[in-house]
């Protein structure tokens, strides 16, 4: 796999899809109008998303993608450092923008996938370096609790 840019974060607001076809030229990824679509919908969601809702997605851009193709357009945008993916919960694995929003929470009873500031899990990482040495990394895994609807139906009435 290729380490390319890994530092460098993409701002997802400022892409269009002239910037997402850069994007591809410049991580050296032949533009296509499947990954053109592919990388529409993540920039439309904003968020990481699981590949089944990616492409219902991308089939406003591309109506005839099939999700085997969404599958290895992501995975050829994994290669080239365009996408990342998060584990989030039992369910599978979701594809992101790399440098977007890195840390979600996943609610165990309903799935629900939220964004979680970064400044809040930031300290977090922060306190375990200093106390324990460890360099953790939220970004690859999502927190897992219960979304305020769910804790809302598990308070005592
Ligand atoms: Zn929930
Ligand atoms: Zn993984």
């Amino acid at each position: 796999m290729m380490r390319r840019e890994d530092s460098r974060g993409f701002d997802a607001s400022a892409w269009t899809v002239t910037t997402a076809a850069g994007a591809l030229r410049a991580h050296g990824c032949r533009v296509t109008r499947p990954r053109v679509a592919v990388l529409q919908a993540l920039l439309e969601h904003g968020a990481p998303i699981d590949a089944t809702a990616l492409t219902v997605l991308a089939q406003r851009y591309e109506p005839t993608i099939h999700e085997a193709t969404v599958y290895r357009t992501v995975n050829v945008l994994a290669e080239v450092g365009i996408t990342t993916h998060v584990h989030a919960g039992h369910g599978p694995s979701l594809v992101g923008l790399r440098g977007g929003s890195d840390v979600v929470a996943v609610c165990r009873d309903c799935g629900a996938i939220e964004a979680v500031p970064t400044a809040a899990v930031d300290d977090l990482a922060d306190r375990v370096r200093r106390s324990t040495g460890y360099v953790i990394e939220l970004g690859h895994f999502a927190l897992e609790g219960v979304c305020p609807d769910c804790s809302r139906d598990e308070a005592p009435s």
